[in-house]
């Protein structure tokens, strides 16, 4: 039995249910990326894609095996390589964005076709979408809370160790992922590095240190946090790798929930990158193009919002708490559309996804999930209280 492993959010070894088992049952697996151009990613996450998927390469080819790469529709590049090896099955990493839902569709309905049978895994959240409901029999959870408690009380899935090894067929090698997929070109200054060689040696290191995750979270000038979003984005490190670990503080767990719970909004509401979740929530929005690109720049003349907006150029990466008062600036002070504030988010963000952004975007817009729609966050007084000394100010307005 030959199966294709078609990576997509998943790029790593460890804890790779698809993977794990295509290397267990099979007798050889064809581990396969497809960059799909429709349409092309910002250059941040494009440049981490390739670090990423190099780092994959290496670490498949330790185990004997490689990753072959191709560029175009992931349908039929998929099928063509089916072909081509004769192969009898497809595993892939479930995923819940409707572009994701499309592409699944779309795959299911042409292995059918050509009797080669997809299989689908676990792995891109913790618990999955759908698999806690709540008891009113709606489809997804709202509000974040109850959500939390069911979370808390599900059972998760065994941890995949990486496979022993990798099983190529004949004849078949690998692909350069940055000949293939091209220069980068653009882009931010300051970015970490991609892959889950770095990912896991940046937790490692972080909770080495045993820091007081609750004490340091919103703490802006320590900015201290994992940094781990760009590499949960891409599947570089498995959230559920970083929540079983015993050393996990259990406000981080509680985080690595809210990602959960963004994963099943989007299921549950597909259409969160471009309609107000809430009905009845603020839909007439301010059209200011000189006061949207003033945010853009970081230069409104408020300091926090400003500072935020300069390390997410330089960084393709934002403090969370200057995330929240820099959206809420844009959306509720100037009244400008949260549409643009995500949009240009994505655009930078190294770890820019649907479920995260929008669902982030429209909770503090007002739009979303927050139970209490009507909050500001004033930025002087956000400011006064997690910078304090204006470091995280002067460390960012300098640049
Ligand atoms: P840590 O504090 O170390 O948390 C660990 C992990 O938990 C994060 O990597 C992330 O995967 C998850 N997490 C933490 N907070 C949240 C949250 N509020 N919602 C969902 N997951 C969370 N996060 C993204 O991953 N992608 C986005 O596109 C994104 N856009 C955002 C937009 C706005 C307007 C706001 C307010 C927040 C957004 N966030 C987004 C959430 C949060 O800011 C980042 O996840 C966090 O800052 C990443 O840094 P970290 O890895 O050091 O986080």
């Amino acid at each position: 039995r030959t199966i294709v492993v078609l990576f997509t959010r998943d790029l790593r070894i460890r804890d790779n249910p698809a993977l794990a088992l295509a290397s267990r049952h099979a007798d050889t697996v064809v581990p396969l990326y497809v960059a799909d151009d429709s349409p092309p990613l910002p250059p941040n996450q494009r440049r981490f894609l390739v670090e990423s998927l190099t780092d994959l390469r290496e670490s498949l080819r330790r185990l004997g095996g490689d990753l072959l790469v191709r560029r175009g529709d992931p349908v039929e590049q998929t099928l063509k390589l089916c072909r081509l090896l004769a192969t009898d099955g497809i595993g892939m990493a479930e995923d819940y964005g409707p572009a994701a839902r499309r592409l699944r569709q779309r795959l299911a309905e042409a292995a059918e076709a050509e009797r080669v049978g997809l299989r689908l895994f676990p792995g891109v959240t913790i618990v999955e979408p759908g698999a806690v409901r709540p008891t009113t029999g709606a489809d997804h959870y709202k509000v974040f809370t109850p959500y939390l408690r069911s979370w808390s009380a599900t059972p998760w899935r065994p941890e995949h160790e990486a496979p022993q090894a990798i099983r190529l067929p004949a004849d078949v090698t690998g692909d350069d992922p940055a000949s293939v997929i091209g220069p980068v070109e653009g882009g931010s200054s300051d970015v970490v590095d991609g892959g889950e060689t770095a990912g896991l040696r940046r937790w490692d290191s972080w909770i080495d240190r045993e820091p007081d995750y609750p004490a340091i979270h919103d703490d802006l000038a320590a900015d201290d946090t994992t940094r781990l979003s760009g590499y949960l984005r891409f599947g570089c490190v498995s959230p559920l790798v970083v929540a079983a670990d015993p050393r996990t503080p259990e406000a981080l767990v509680r985080q690595l929930c809210w990602r959960d719970f963004y994963h099943q909004v989007l299921h549950g509401f597909p259409r969160l990158a471009t309609d107000n979740y809430r009905p009845g929530a603020r839909d007439a929005w301010v059209d200011d193009e000189p006061a949207l690109r003033a945010w853009q720049d970081g230069e409104t003349g408020v300091p926090l919002v400003d500072a935020g907006m300069r390390q997410l150029r330089t960084q393709g990466w934002m403090h969370n708490r200057a995330r929240m008062v820099a959206a809420s600036y844009l959306t509720k002070d100037l009244g400008i559309d949260w549409r643009h504030g995500a949009a240009w988010f994505d655009r930078w963000l190294v770890d820019a996804d649907v479920a995260n952004n929008y669902g982030n975007w429209q909770w503090t817009a007002g739009t979303g999930n927050d139970s209490r729609p009507y909050r500001r966050f004033n930025p002087a007084r956000q400011a006064q209280r997690y910078d304090p000394r204006h470091e995280y100010r002067d460390r960012w307005l300098r640049n």
